[in-house]
Parts: structure tokens; sequence; C-alpha cells
């Protein structure tokens, strides 16, 4: 199976379309996505709609989703997230509303493979960012390959048969490609669509292949401008504008 991994797209429609017109040339069968599909960016709507259009394999809620959908309060956003995460509620017709509040917790099995988080395997709302605590997501995550999110910066971490965890950080290639080793466990951050925190400010996706246990991390260039005028013509914060210039 060939999948497409995207996470964490927030509301930005540019970087969304940049990402699905750059994969079609990848040949994927499957869509896997790991939450936050609003909060931040200004098309909380059409973004809900084209993730709707993908009929995604498996799909996740993050915490902006569930915030966004009144599922839950926003209670530890900060000023800027509160905001906008309050503009996408009043934003959000009825049926994306309804469709972002029964999205399911992660853990989600997709296969004997793969798994999706928004978070980490145990904590949807927890930040990975340590080697210390990718070593006990490799542990709680019960397939060979998991795919998470929430941070923003892509990753992939490999734990091998002898124990040993290497971590392989944010790179500037393109395209960044990895043979998968068939006794490891993984655990992969694709990076974010709309919203690259790495200093990196093109979108970020990935493509898995089960049957070659080939994975690529791309990064893709989007009309930023495009999605940051959208922003301040919301009113939204200046600071989610400006930060997508900078992939901070
Ligand atoms: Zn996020």
């Amino acid at each position: 199976m060939r999948y497409l991994v995207l996470s964490d797209i927030h509301g930005n429609l540019e970087a969304l379309d940049a990402v699905l017109a750059h994969a079609a040339d990848q040949h994927y069968e499957r869509v896997l996505v790991l939450g936050d599909l609003v909060g931040y960016g200004a098309d909380p709507n059409a973004v809900v709609e084209r993730v709707i259009a993908l009929a995604p394999a498996g799909v996740i809620r993050g915490n902006h989703d569930k915030v966004a959908s009144g599922v839950e309060s926003p209670e530890g956003f900060n000023a800027a997230a509160h905001r906008a995460v309050s503009w996408t509620q009043a934003e959000l017709t009825p049926a994306n509303q309804a469709y972002l509040a029964a999205l399911p917790e992660g853990p989600l099995d997709i296969d004997e493979a793969v798994e999706i988080c928004h978070g980490t395997p145990s904590d949807e709302d927890e930040y990975l960012f340590e080697a210390h605590d990718a070593a006990k997501a490799l542990r709680d995550s019960g397939r060979a390959t998991c795919f998470f999110g929430h941070t923003h910066i892509p990753v992939i971490y490999q734990l091998s048969p002898d124990s040993s965890l290497d971590a392989s950080g944010p790179d500037r290639s393109s395209a960044r490609r990895l043979s998968l080793q068939p006794a490891s466990k993984y655990l992969i951050n694709p990076g974010s669509v709309g919203q690259p925190r790495d200093g990196d400010p093109r979108a970020g996706y990935a493509i898995f292949d089960t049957k070659t246990s080939e994975l690529t991390l791309f990064r893709v260039a989007y009309p930023v401008e495009a999605a940051q005028a959208k922003i301040r013509e919301a009113g939204l914060p200046e600071v989610l504008a400006s930060r997508l210039a900078l992939g901070r």
C-alpha cells in the first residue's frame, strides 16, 4: 500500500493544494491525516471539505480540531492560538464542525504495519521533542511504523533490534528518501502542511510504501503570500501571517 501522509494542515488551503498537486505524481493509494485540519489559517471550511473529498483511510483529531468543534475548551492555548480557534469555530459550517467533532482520538491502527497518532501513542496532546519521549512512544506503539504530528517538525526516530535509538531531524532537501529496515521500529513526523516550524517555510508531507518500505519526506513551495493575505484580511493575529514566511 502506498500512503500519502498529511499532518497539521491548520486551515492553510494554499499549502494543502500545493501538496495535493505535488503528490498527484506520487501514485498514492490511500490518505492518512494526523489531525489539526484547522486553527491558525483562514480557510478552515475549504480545508475540511478537501480532506473529506480525499476519503482518508485514516483521519484523527488534533487539539485544534477538538477546540474548534466545541469538544474541548481552549484552556492552555496561547493568545494567538486562542483567538484563531475562536474565529475558526465561528467560521465553520455546522456540517464541518460536526465532522471535526466526530473525528476519533488517536492512536488509530491503519493496517498490520502502520498506526497514526497526533501527539504520541499514549497521549494525543503530548509534544514529542526529546529522544527520551521517542523511546517511550516507540515502546507504546503497537505497529512497526507510527506516524505522528503536533510539533510541526519533521523527524524520523528509529529503534533498532539492538535497542539503539537514532534520530534524524529536518534537513533542507526537497525529497528525503529512506528505506525502512524490517526489524526496526519507526516513529515518523512528516512535518506540517500548513504551518512548518523547522525554519523551512515549505509545506511538508510524506509518502510511505509498505510494500517497498520506502519512505519519502517531501517539502513543497506554495504561495505563502496568498495564505498570509487571507489571514490578515480575516483579522487574525499578525504573527500567524508573518510566521508562515519564516517557517517558525
Ligand atoms: Zn498543529
